[in-house]
């Protein structure tokens, strides 16, 4: 993404490089550093922040008797809508108990019962209460609490908070040698190794609305598609329907948990609308929620729907502190006054294709939690198995690098180093990263959202390549544009994407090709190279508007 002079770059070396500090990342990097590796996690916040510390619900897991993996594995291959990898889904849930031991092991205060038992909740999709939490709703908080430490006490472990991954270094033949980053003092460096771990999360940030923090812009997956990395499924955004919609306010999720106490969606009008929609009304799956939300906003010209909260069972003052405290800020009394609610950006299914270990398609390169698609989720995710799949996958990915036989890397590992590309500094025009960045996100909303059809989105990847090149041509090179070209190359991939998607399927729902085809395929992207034979899969169905760059292809 931008020039640099290796000569000038200091370089550090380290067994295994990690980029994420968040529950995938950091247990990838325990892991590997118990079996003698010396890792470095290098995160581009605070070692803290990233999606896992916002996780609410919980962690699905089967930890007793009364419950069965077969049945944790036939609720997820039902949500996912004939997408799901079968075998992955089985290792995955079967993986809960020992992944949960280890978090135990590490601090992390799960919720018990007063007689010492788990206390448990059920969420949509799951046909049994598996999912276990810490304080209530702040179980991710918990959880990064306890990681935090233990890698803080790590024998073999250093943390590079504060310090931007860019790009990827590679050798010719496509074997990743480590990452070109950018430290907290503005300066780079070089982080090399034969093993690299993306653990860089969710997209949110590429959404107007979302639930995600700042952070979460899609570096990784930005930075293995320009490393040539296959990547899977990048439709498949999967919204959360209810996030606060109060301008000033964050966008804060309201979790089902409210609609489970007897809070009622109504328009601007005070009409209920969920009851024509499902017949479990409030309770739906989440796509059937946030799709009906989106309808009656357009229908009644409005910016978001309400929460009714008057009929709920209790207090939801003390049923709901936290929403309680924000809506009071605002002037709101949430016993009396509806909350103003849209759906929001939530969780990225898709990301870099991996296999049942975390390994992607370029040797050096693994994958693991949000930004990875492990085959987990399908096309549409249970709630409470994302941080599942981050902790059994970033255990098994952590193994695997361990026992991989290093690469010894020469200095021409790291010899790259000359210009790439001039950017920014002569530039006669002052690019509005934050303007350009706010059209995208909104853009985004609007085109490749809720609902999408081909004339939006074609719309959509026009706009998308214009601004990549006036980002690439013009912008200084800082952080902000480097985030922003991410979330230009995630956008672009997934509307590409979800173009290509002729059908309806899961989270992803087109109004122009609204039924869903009999034949379940996954969509996969991946750079051609120069003068590579097209296979017949490949051009089969060709797409229009694509980048000629890329080949889009079922499998
Ligand atoms: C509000 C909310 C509620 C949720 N509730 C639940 C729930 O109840 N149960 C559940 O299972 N899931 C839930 N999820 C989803 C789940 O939290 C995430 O999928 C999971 O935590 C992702 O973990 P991760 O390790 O992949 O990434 P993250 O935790 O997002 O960590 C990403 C890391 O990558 C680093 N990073 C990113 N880019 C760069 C770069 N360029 N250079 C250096 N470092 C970089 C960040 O600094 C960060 O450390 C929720 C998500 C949200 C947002």
């Amino acid at each position: 993404m931008t020039a640099f002079d290796s000569r000038h770059v200091p370089a550090y070396r380290f067994d295994l490089v990690v980029l994420g500090g968040g529950v995938g990342g950091a247990f990838a990097a325990l892991r590997a550093a118990e079996q003698g590796l010396s890792v470095a996690v290098l995160t581009k916040a605070a070692a803290r922040e990233g999606n896992t510390r916002y996780a609410q619900g919980g962690v699905a897991a089967v930890l007793g008797e009364e419950d069965s993996f077969e049945s944790h594995l036939a609720d997820t291959l039902s949500v996912g809508c004939g997408l799901c990898e079968r075998e992955v889904v089985e290792g995955i849930v079967r993986g809960a108990p020992e992944a949960v031991e280890r978090l135990l092991a590490m601090g992390t205060a799960f919720d018990r019962t007063s007689a010492g038992d788990w206390q448990r909740s059920r969420e949509g999709g799951h046909s049994f209460p598996r999912v276990i939490h810490a304080h209530g709703d702040s179980t991710g908080r918990e959880i990064q609490r306890a990681l935090c430490e233990a890698l803080a006490a790590a024998d073999g472990v250093t943390c590079f908070p504060d310090v931007f991954a860019l790009d990827l270094l590679s050798t010719d033949s496509g074997r990743v040698t480590g990452v070109l980053a950018e430290t907290g003092r503005g300066e780079f460096a070089a982080f090399c190794s034969s093993r690299v771990l993306l653990a860089t999360g969710g997209a949110g940030q590429v959404y107007r609305e979302t639930t995600n923090p700042p952070v979460a812009t899609g570096d990784g997956v930005a930075m293995a598609a320009r490393a040539g990395a296959t990547l899977r499924d990048l439709e498949f955004v999967q919204f959360h329907p209810t996030c606060l919609y109060i301008a000033g306010a964050g966008r804060a999720l309201i979790s089902e948990i409210v609609r489970g106490h007897g809070g009622l969606l109504v328009d601007r009008n005070g009409n209920r609308f969920m009851s024509d929609a499902h017949p479990d009304a409030e309770l739906a799956p989440r796509d059937v929620v946030s799709r009906a939300v989106f309808r009656r906003m357009v229908e009644t010209g409005d910016t978001s729907v309400y929460l009714d909260l008057s009929q709920v069972d209790g207090d939801p003052q003390h049923l709901f502190p936290g929403i309680s405290r924000v809506c009071s800020v605002f002037g709101m009394d949430i016993a009396r006054d509806p909350i103003p609610v849209r759906p929001g950006a939530h969780y990225f299914i898709g990301g870099v294709l991996t296999d049942g270990h975390g390994r992607t398609s370029l040797p050096g390169l693994w994958a693991v939690g949000e930004c990875a698609s492990t085959g987990l989720h399908g096309a549409n995710r249970v709630g409470s198995n994302s941080l599942l799949e981050c902790l059994v996958m970033g255990l098994r990915a952590g193994t695997a690098i361990a026992e991989e036989v290093p690469q010894a890397l020469s200095a021409a590992a790291f010899a790259g180093g000359e210009k790439r590309r001039d950017t920014g500094s002569d530039s006669v025009l002052d690019i509005n990263i934050e303007d350009l960045t706010y059209s995208l996100k909104s853009m985004m909303w609007r085109q490749m959202g809720v609902e999408r059809d081909a004339a939006g989105m074609g719309e959509a990847l026009e706009k998308i390549a214009f601004w990549m090149r006036v980002v690439e041509d013009l912008a200084e090179p800082e952080r902000r544009s480097w985030a922003l070209l991410n979330m230009l190359t995630v956008a672009r991939l997934a509307t590409l994407s979800a173009l290509d998607r002729d059908e309806s399927r899961g989270v992803h729902y087109r109004v122009d090709r609204p039924a869903t085809r009999a034949e379940a395929c996954h969509t996969l992207i991946r750079p051609k190279l120069e003068g590579q034979q097209v296979t017949r899969a490949e051009v089969s169905r060709p797409l229009a508007g694509a980048s000629p760059s890329y080949a889009i292809h079922e499998s």
